[in-house]
């Protein structure tokens, strides 16, 4: 933005330089990085020498259906788990009965909490099928529109109910994609569709004929699992979409680490570790993974794939909404959460690791990699944290003191200063 104005960022701690610097903006975007930088700014902020990051990243978010679990005393749709069939019909249902005011003012408040929270950049899986159509999303698109200045945002259109079961569903995801959607989604070729190869070769048809990346939840565990990963992985470099496929989720990862670190893995006639032969097809379509808060399984190989040049990133993904009750749109919270859960994780290398999920590794899912970071140049996308490094940040999870958004103060100690008007 041209009109934002001059700001300084004092005694901000970076750790990729270990240094207590100060950011001057100008224009919406970072101009120096020193100590002592001169006077000039209309606005000065004082980092005291805590951490200054880049906009947090939540690379998988269902904003359409949060907080679709409040307004009881107690979460609704909150029962015994019946089954994936039953959620996701009760979704269906639920967006059906919905006014489309009651979707957009939700979407509204949690974006509004994203921001608080520091997360500047997401993307949003959006429901499309026979019944809404378009709709969902053309709401979603057009609640994001009047954040464009404060929040970046793509949409994913996501078919849940499955292009093979809902007659129409890939009707929708072909037309979600000429009002206001940017990716292609979908979900468990094999075994919610029973059609692997017919599904993959759907997204990817409906994908190019948009010039459109594809993000799609793979629940499939096991061999099946990987099986659906693999192939993913092959119809990117087929079809010439090496790093443009996103596979979220990717339960069957975690199982295949789990079962190498057992022993029971099955090695291949080379003796190979058949987690060690697939992250070699993952490479070669540059296929990217995004795990998710609350679904990550024990095992998940965060480390190993990021050591073996892999790119995964996380997804906060429900928020307070008919599938899970919880979820807060909050990066830190959920990496606070990820450290309990993955074993090996409270150490410093692994609280690394896991901010890099939830920073340069979501940059990357969201192409944003060569905007993104605190560089001369580069955006004021800019988190002043009341943390002395990213592992605080991730175990205290405070409440950022600052956030700016290309050089303006969006946001101050967890509360939107800035909100932009319905
Ligand atoms: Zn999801």
């Amino acid at each position: 933005m041209n009109d934002s104005p001059e700001t300084v960022v004092r005694n901000a701690y970076l750790p990729e330089r270990d240094a207590v610097v100060d950011i001057a903006v100008a224009d919406g975007r970072i101009e120096a990085i020193r100590p002592g930088i001169a006077t000039t700014g209309e606005t000065e902020l004082d980092a005291e020498g805590a951490l200054v990051s880049p906009g947090l990243i939540d690379a998988h978010v269902h904003l359409d259906m949060a907080l679709s679990a409040t307004g009881d005393r107690l979460p609704r749709n909150n029962e015994e788990w019946t089954g994936r069939i039953d959620a996701i019909e009760r979704t269906a249902a639920y967006f059906a009965d919905t006014e489309k005011a009651e979707i957009a003012a939700n979407v509204r408040e949690v974006a509004n909490r994203a921001i608080a929270n520091g997360v500047l950049h997401l993307r949003a899986h959006t429901y499309v099928d026979s019944v809404v159509g378009t709709s969902v999303v053309e709401t979603v698109a057009e609640v994001l529109e009047a954040f464009d200045d404060r929040l970046d945002a793509e949409i994913v259109a996501f078919p849940q109910r499955g292009i093979r079961r809902d007659e129409g569903s890939a009707d929708a995801l072909n037309a979600a994609l000429d009002a206001g959607a940017d990716l292609v989604g979908g979900l468990d070729p094999a075994t919610l569709n029973d059609d692997r190869e017919g599904v993959i070769g759907t997204w990817f048809d409906i994908a190019k004929e948009h010039d459109a990346d594809v993000d799609v939840h793979i629940h499939e565990r096991g061999e099946t699992g990987m099986g659906t990963l693999e192939r993913l992985a092959g119809e990117a470099v087929d079809r010439g979409y090496e790093d443009r496929v996103t596979a979220s989720h990717a339960y069957a990862l975690a199982d295949a680490a789990t079962a190498s670190e057992d022993g029971d893995a099955n090695p291949d006639d080379s003796g190979d570790d058949p987690l060690d032969a697939a992250m070699e097809t993952f490479d070669a379509a540059d296929l990217r993974f995004v795990t998710c808060y609350g679904s990550t399984r024990r095992g998940m190989p965060v480390r190993e794939f990021h050591d073996g040049g892999l790119v995964m990133a996380h997804g906060t993904d429900q928020v307070r909404d008919l599938w899970r009750p919880r979820g807060n749109v909050n990066a830190l919270e959920a990496m606070g959460v990820e450290s309990i859960k993955l074993d090996g994780y409270s150490t410093n290398s692994g609280l690394g690791h896991l901010w890099r999920l939830i920073t340069t590794e979501g940059a990357t899912v969201l192409g944003r990699e060569d905007s993104y970071g605190i560089e001369p140049g580069t955006p004021a996308d800019l988190v002043v944290h009341r943390t002395p490094s990213p592992q605080w940040a991730i175990l205290e999870r405070a409440d950022p003191r600052y956030v700016l958004k290309e050089g303006r103060v969006v946001a101050t100690d967890g509360t939107i200063t800035d909100a932009p008007a319905n």
